[in-house]
């Protein structure tokens, strides 16, 4: 097996991936809040982990995947105060949680799958977990972690020496956040709520029974306890935006290995964000981007995909429709390329020349070098213009490097329409219906219009058309 580096938030540097049983790779990522539909921000943390996964399984480990599902118990607030998100999402829409939780679960499928994300080995929701997640908050007040307030049972982190070390929090701020009582109720800034109480006046939707009273688990303890059922006290990687360091994924360890005095987690990645002209990308502030909004606006789901594949996860990305034109673009070319390379004579590939082999061997490299895609797409690009290699040979690193980008390109020749932008097919419509209305002003209009955006229309008998890039 090829070396594998990836880089890990505990040390902050790139390591060696050793797994913890050869061949196997355990990882576990925090999925989604099914309030809302995702945004597209989130979509990019859901990519990194695929690109991640796939680079595993285009090393050959055999990947056990783990992504759990809120339903519960996530708040507004970071400070566990506030409003559940769920119960917030169910007033917003007059449904139930547990209806809302459904929804937005297939619409969350539904666009990774769009997305050609590889679904997850297993998905685990929360509130199928929660004998597991008392089961660990039991564990953590008997070895005295815990302690009560009026709202709920709280981890005292102060308890737990090694807490921040993920983050590297600094550890002087932390001992001013101990000694300042940061509420009434919790005793340091940074102890967190295990299990919260419902409220004595008022039935929540979601509530459980537990030993220290009805409730509801906190956000954190789902991860810990799932993660452990589903991949073992201790696991190969932990995955998840960078907004996670600093507490979700700083609370998970301290949960887990406060409780089973082992190393929780060997590699914590993290994905850097994706952010919008105007700053962070937001649900609360009402209207987001979502995939959705992207196809409406002509574009396909795996522009996207290659407008995500030209950034290292490590870096953040800015948002914005003209750079995803240019990913657009950029991955119609590639197409073109691919679709003039197949109407070659093709043979089947035996074996491979050694300009080939070394095409394989750079974009392992890369891929290997802390999941470098930007340098793998790079490569292919490379590779497709080689005048050395034969036009079999790049229909099959072509084949080879799609495991990892995941845009369909051994289906580029099966379909040409399918090849040419929604929008673009929609002004080819709306044409047809101007012609045959006999408006030929609006039609010259919308056959200038495909035009400038880089297609050319043909006519042909019946009013059908024919498009191809220009
Ligand atoms: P949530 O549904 O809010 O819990 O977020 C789901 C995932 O998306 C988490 O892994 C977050 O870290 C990640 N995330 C949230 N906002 C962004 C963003 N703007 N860019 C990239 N990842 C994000
Ligand atoms: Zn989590």
């Amino acid at each position: 097996m090829e070396k594998l580096y990836i880089y890990n938030t505990l040390h902050r540097t790139k390591e060696e991936f050793i797994p913890m049983e050869a061949g196997k790779a355990g990882m576990y990522c925090c999925g989604p809040t099914v309030y809302n539909f995702a945004h597209i921000g989130n979509l990019r943390a859901y990519f990194f982990e695929d690109i991640l996964k796939r680079v595993l399984l285009f090393n050959g480990y055999k990947v056990k995947h783990v992504m759990n599902i809120t339903d519960v118990g996530h708040l507004v607030s970071d400070e566990d105060e506030g409003e559940d998100k769920m119960e917030k999402g169910a007033n917003r829409e007059g449904k139930t949680v547990w209806e809302i939780a459904e929804f937005y679960t297939g619409a969350f499928k539904e666009d990774i799958s769009l997305l050609n994300i590889l679904p997850p080995t297993i998905y685990c929701k929360a509130t199928d977990n929660i004998k597991e997640q008392i089961e660990l908050i039991k564990c953590l007040f008997d070895k005295g972690y815990t302690y009560t307030t009026n709202d709920g049972i709280y981890f005292d982190t102060e308890k737990f020496p090694e807490y921040g070390k993920l983050a590297l929090l600094d550890i002087e701020g932390l001992e001013e956040g101990k000694r300042i009582a940061f509420s009434d109720e919790k005793k340091n800034k940074t102890d967190f709520a295990l299990w919260k109480f419902s409220p004595k006046d008022q039935k929540r939707q979601m509530e459980w029974e537990s030993p220290w009273g009805t409730g509801f688990p906190g956000w954190h303890i789902e991860c810990s306890a799932m993660s452990i059922k589903f991949l073992g006290r201790h696991f190969d990687i932990h995955c998840g935006g960078v907004d996670h360091i600093p507490i979700h994924h700083t609370n998970e360890i301290a949960q887990a290995e406060a409780c089973t005095g082992e190393k929780f987690v060997n590699y914590w990645l993290h994905g850097e964000f994706l952010i919008e002209e105007k700053g962070k990308m937001s649900k609360s502030a009402g209207e987001f981007l979502r995939l959705k909004t992207l196809i409406d606006k002509g574009y396909s789901p795996l522009d996207y995909r290659y407008f995500l594949l030209m950034t290292h996860y490590r870096k953040k990305i800015k948002f914005s429709f003209e750079n995803l034109d240019a990913a657009r673009n950029g991955f119609q070319n590639l197409k073109n390329k691919i679709k003039e390379i197949k109407s070659g004579e093709l043979k089947e590939v035996k074996d491979l020349s050694e300009k080939a082999n070394e095409y394989i061997k750079r974009f392992t490299e890369s891929i290997n070098d802390d999941l470098n895609i930007s340098e793998g797409l790079a490569l292919l690009w490379e590779a497709m213009k080689d005048g050395e290699l034969i036009d079999s040979e790049k229909v099959y690193l072509a084949n080879e490097f799609d495991k990892i980008l995941g845009l369909d390109l051994n289906k580029v020749e099966a379909d040409t329409v399918s090849d040419i932008p929604a929008e673009i097919i929609q002004l080819a419509e709306k044409r047809k219906e101007a012609k045959a209305a006999k408006d030929f002003k609006l039609a010259d209009e919308l056959r200038q219009q495909i035009k400038d955006k880089g297609f050319e229309l043909l006519d042909k008998k019946g009013g059908e058309f024919d498009i191809k890039p220009l």
